[in-house]
């Protein structure tokens, strides 16, 4: 890629670790999307959703961030129960879903091996999310989903991470008038283990929505 401004590049191979993953995935999953995921919502949203990186068999086979992931199935039905889409259930690209005033994206692009994207990926794909950012409301919330998310996130906006630490439930307030507000991420494990409760992870939806008076 060229082009340090693009918002999405569906050609991007600038990791070529990520790159070799989506070929190998592309041979063996000829009918998955294998390659960067775009995000998905609206423009200029007043909530954005950032999530870590899309899921093999997920994200990464329908093309939709969270999509057809174990992650997707809490993060839908809250939005749709919150009133930032007409539908509860996320299934493909030609379900009929539509966010309200939201948009997803995830801080990696492309489908990492084992869910686990390294640091230098995570800086290279850095760009996209610098731009993405530019384009959301200026009032808007970004809710992060986990650590790396939120990292991803402070480093985009060229903020001091050691002034905006991680915490469940937190929410930053930027001097630009956007909000940050941290969940831990919605994975399988974090539901499974408890760590993310079905109560939490509403609790967050609630704070979101207060603070934009919805
Ligand atoms: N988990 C994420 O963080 N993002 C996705 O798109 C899917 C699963």
């Amino acid at each position: 890629m060229s082009n340090n401004q693009a918002l999405f590049d569906v050609g991007c191979r600038s990791c070529s670790r990520l790159s070799r993953f989506l070929k190998e995935t592309h041979n063996r999953y000829p009918d998955y999307h294998s390659r960067p995921v775009p995000a998905f919502g609206v423009n200029k949203p007043n909530l954005l959703v950032v999530g870590l990186a899309p899921g093999l068999h997920g994200a990464n086979a329908s093309g939709r961030p969270f999509t057809g992931d174990h992650a997707g199935i809490i993060l839908y039905e809250m939005l749709f129960k919150h009133g930032f889409s007409n539908k509860p259930i996320s299934s493909n690209l030609n379900d009929g879903l539509k966010l309200k005033n939201c948009r997803i994206t995830n801080a990696v692009k492309c489908v990492p091996p084992e869910n686990k994207p390294t640091g230098d990926e995570i800086n290279t794909c850095n760009r996209y999310l610098v731009e993405e950012l530019k384009a959301i409301n200026k009032n808007a919330v970004i809710l992060c989903l986990g650590l790396i998310s939120h990292k991803a996130v402070i480093k985009a906006l060229a903020l001091k991470q050691s002034d905006y630490p991680f915490k469940h439930g937190m929410t930053h307030n930027l001097d630009d008038g956007r909000q940050i507000v941290d969940s831990y991420h919605c994975s399988r494990y974090n539901t499974n283990t408890k760590r993310l409760t079905e109560d939490m992870f509403r609790d967050i939806f609630i704070q979101v929505k207060t603070l934009l008076s919805l």
